[in-house]
C-alpha cells in the first residue's frame, strides 16, 4: 500500500478527505457500530495530529484537513476498512467558484480529461449534464493543452453538488478495503520471523480481526538478532493496526524436552502441537477467539492435510490460516505489497529450523503422535511457557 502523494499545487487548498467504505455498507442493522468502529480507528491513526471532527453522510465520511494532506493522507492510506479516498476541495453553490476551482484541478495537466458531474441537490438550477458541458468548455477553453476523453481520461475532475456543499476532486486513492480492524474480535496470530506468517496476521486483520501476535523462541539456540526482527515486523504491522502487543514466549524446555523424549520424525508436528497449546492458554487469558498461522497446503512437511489435521486436534480453538490455498509467488508479491518482505527475507534463526528432522514424517497419524507425547508432561509445559511469556509494546 505505497501511497505515494505529493507533486499536487493544490495540496494546502485542500479542507477535508472524502472517505469511502466498502462492505461495511452491507453490514444490516450492525452498520452502526463499523461505522463508530471506523471513526474510532481513523482517530486513532491521526494520534499526534491536531484534533479533527470526523463526519459521516450517506455512507461515506469526512476528515478536516488543516493544511496537513501530506500527513493525513499516507496515514488513511492504511487504515483498514476504508476502500479509498480523495482529498476535496469543499465549495458552496457560486457557479464561478466551482469553475474557478475545476480549473485548478487541471492546472499544470497536458493531455486527455472529463468532468464528472454528480448533483444530488436537486434545486442546483443546472442538471449533471448541462454542468459536465458547462465545466468541461470553460476547461477547454482556459486550457490549450486540454482536450476530452470521456472513455480512458488522464485526469477525471470530479465535482458533487450536494445541499451541504459542492465537493471537487480528481484524485483518488485505494485504502486497504476489508472491515475496521477489532470489528471481528480478537485473535492470536503465531508470528515467525519468515514471509508468511505477516501476510496472514495482516489478511486477517484485513477482516477486522485484532491480533495478538504471539512468537516463539528459544533462547540461547536463537539470536537476540531474530527477536528484533520479529519486532520489526510487528512495527510493519503496528503502521496498519496501531499500536500491537508482542508476545514473546520462551520455548526452550518445551523443544529440548520433546528433542530429548520423543520420535524425532514426528518433532515438528508435536512442537506446533504445543504452539497451538499455549496460542489457546493465552488467548483464553487476553479473551482472543482464534489463532492464526501462516500455513499453506502442502509447503512443507507440517502442512500437509494429514499434518494440518493432527495440528488442528490439538487446540481447543478454530486455527485460521488465511493462506491456505495461495501459491508462494502470490505470497511474496502481497508481502511486498504490504511492506513486510525485505524484512522477512533477512536471515535469522528460527526455533523450528534447529531440531529439524532429516526425515519428517508428512502423514502423521494421530494415534502414533499421541502415543508420543505420552512422554510429556504437556500441562507443565504449557503452564511454565505461559508464565514465562514477555509483553513487548510496539508502534508503528
Ligand atoms: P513462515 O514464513 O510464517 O515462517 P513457513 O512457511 O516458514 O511460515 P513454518 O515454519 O512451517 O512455515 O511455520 C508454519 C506456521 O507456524 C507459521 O506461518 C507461523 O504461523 C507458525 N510458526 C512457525 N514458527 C513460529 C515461531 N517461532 N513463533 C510463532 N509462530 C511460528
Ligand atoms: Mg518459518
Amino acid at each position: 500500500m505505497d501511497f505515494v502523494y505529493g507533486q499536487d499545487s493544490l495540496e494546502d487548498r485542500y479542507d477535508q478527505v472524502l472517505v469511502r467504505y466498502g462492505e461495511i455498507g452491507l453490514k444490516g442493522k450492525n452498520r452502526h457500530v463499523f461505522e463508530q468502529q471506523l471513526v474510532r480507528n481513523i482517530e486513532k491513526a491521526l494520534a499526534g495530529l491536531s484534533p479533527r471532527k470526523i463526519q459521516r453522510t450517506y455512507g461515506r465520511m469526512f476528515v478536516p484537513l488543516a493544511g496537513d494532506a501530506r500527513e493525513v493522507l499516507p496515514r488513511l492510506g492504511r487504515v483498514f476498512g476504508i476502500v479509498s479516498l480523495s482529498p476535496v476541495v469543499t465549495v458552496g453553490r457560486d457557479l464561478e467558484e466551482i469553475k474557478e476551482w475545476a480549473l485548478q484541478m487541471a492546472h499544470g495537466h497536458k493531455g486527455s480529461f472529463r468532468v464528472d458531474v454528480r448533483r444530488s441537490d436537486k434545486s442546483f438550477p443546472m442538471n449533471s449534464m448541462e454542468m459536465n458541458r458547462l465545466l468541461g468548455g470553460h476547461l477547454l477553453r482556459a486550457n490549450p493543452d486540454l482536450h476530452v476523453d470521456l472513455e480512458q481520461p488522464e485526469l477525471t475532475i470530479s465535482v458533487e453538488l450536494r445541499s451541504e456543499g459542492t465537493y471537487i476532486y480528481s484524485r483518488t486513492w485505494p485504502g486497504p478495503g476489508g472491515l475496521p480492524l477489532g470489528s471481528s474480535g480478537r485473535g492470536i496470530l503465531l508470528l515467525s520471523g519468515g514471509i508468511d506468517s505477516p501476510v496472514a496476521g495482516w489478511l486477517m486483520m484485513k477482516r477486522g480481526l485484532e491480533l495478538l501476535p504471539l512468537h516463539f523462541h528459544s533462547p540461547p539456540f536463537t539470536s537476540d538478532r531474530s527477536k528484533e526482527k520479529v519486532i520489526d515486523l510487528c512495527r510493519i504491522l503496528a503502521s496498519y493496526a496501531g499500536p500491537i502487543s508482542l508476545h514473546l514466549c520462551h520455548f526452550t524446555e518445551v523443544q529440548k524436552a520433546i528433542y530429548r523424549d520423543c520420535p524425532p520424525d514426528l518433532g515438528v508436528i508435536l512442537m506446533r502441537r504445543m504452539m497451538m497449546r499455549i496460542a489457546a492458554g493465552l488467548a483464553r487469558e487476553r479473551k482472543a477467539a482464534a489463532i492464526v498461522t501462516g500455513e499453506s497446503l502442502g509447503q512443507v512437511a507440517s502442512q500437509t492435510i494429514e499434518s494440518i489435521s493432527v495440528i488442528n486436534a490439538a487446540s481447543p480453538l478454530p486455527i485460521l490460516r488465511p493462506l491456505i490455498g495461495m501459491d508462494k509467488e502470490k505470497i511474496v508479491e502481497l508481502a511486498r505489497t504490504i511492506g513486510t518482505y525485505e524484512t522477512s527475507i533477512l536471515p535469522y534463526d528460527d526455533c523450528c529450523t534447529l531440531f529439524v528432522p532429516k526425515h519428517p514424517e508428512i502423514r502423521p497419524r494421530p494415534s502414533r503422535v499421541e502415543e508420543a507425547e505420552e512422554a510429556l508432561a504437556i500441562p507443565e509445559l504449557v503452564q511454565e511457557a505461559l508464565a514465562k511469556i514477555e509483553v513487548i509494546e510496539v508502534d508503528g
